[in-house]
């Protein structure tokens, strides 16, 4: 049976981690993205790959930093991959209302939220058109989607990732390459401590029901495991909401 790939950007903690065990208990060989590489983060890998018998490559460098990944991707096209499915989970979160917001908080969150995830897609697009087959998954965000004050930077760049995951699956459909999106609610990661998160947290807590709590990050993984799966073989263009119906009005 032929090996099967995925590449995790910030698959060192949060969502990003446990994405990389779902895809390690289905199997998958794993290209594990890290900002840096640290002995906790060796440590992980190596239980990961004793546990589930996978190999798990590490690849380190700044996303920001175009020269580190053409180091890093070349070499990975040199070699001719291969790579199935390329999840693009990185990010960092700002709020601030956008009078007080400097033009460059805002460079900093597309930076990293929108355009290094773009040039990490045309890296791998280059494998996977080669083959005829793989599929991407994006993590966009409801905040989006359902946008509001405060949310100039990271809302903004999460809509645009929202935007260009519709707009990329139109153009791979000739190759055979599915680009979806997951926009998670908040979720139980570092990134949902700030003070605004902690008020939203707080809100949902107090409606009772059994889905007005936060997301916990494996739940966010098995959407990402489902779409970037051949189990969404005929699945593209989609921005997936993992938020509890949160939005929906009762
Ligand atoms: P965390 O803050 O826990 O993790 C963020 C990850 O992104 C870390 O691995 C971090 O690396 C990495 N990263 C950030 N900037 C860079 C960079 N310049 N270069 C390389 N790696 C970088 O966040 P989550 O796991 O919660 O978030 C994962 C994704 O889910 C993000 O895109 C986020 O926007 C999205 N999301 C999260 C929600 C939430 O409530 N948590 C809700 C909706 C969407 P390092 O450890 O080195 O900092």
């Amino acid at each position: 049976m032929d090996e099967k790939w995925v590449l995790i950007t910030g698959s060192n903690r949060g969502i990003g981690e446990k994405v990389m065990l779902k895809f390690a208990s289905e199997g998958y060989q794993i290209y594990a993205h890290t900002r840096l590489m640290t002995s906790e983060f060796e440590e992980k890998i190596q239980n990961i790959q004793r546990i589930y018998r996978v190999s798990i490559v590490p690849l380190c460098f700044d996303l920001t930093d175009s020269g580190a990944m053409r180091e890093v991707m070349s070499e990975i096209i040199h070699r001719k991959g291969p790579l199935d499915v390329l999840v693009n989970n990185a990010g960092i979160m700002y709020t601030g209302m956008f009078q007080l917001t400097e033009i460059q908080k805002i460079r900093e969150v597309f930076e990293v939220n929108l355009f290094s995830m773009m040039e990490l897609t045309q890296w791998a697009i280059k494998l996977m058109i080669r083959k005829k087959r793989g599929s991407i998954v994006n993590i966009s965000s409801i905040t989006g989607i359902d946008l509001g004050s405060g949310q100039c930077a990271y809302g903004v760049s999460k809509s645009a990732v929202a935007a260009f995951t519709k707009t990329l699956s139109t153009e791979l459909r000739n190759y055979g390459i599915r680009v979806n999106a997951v926009a998670p609610g908040i979720v139980d990661t570092c990134m949902a401590e700030s003070e605004s998160v902690m008020r939203e947290r707080e809100k949902l807590q107090n409606q009772k029901n059994v889905f007005s709590r936060i997301a916990r990050p494996e739940e966010v993984a098995e959407a990402v495991y489902f779409l970037g799966s051949e189990k969404a073989a005929f699945v593209t263009g989609q921005i997936l909401r993992v938020d509890g119906g949160n939005h929906l009005k009762n």
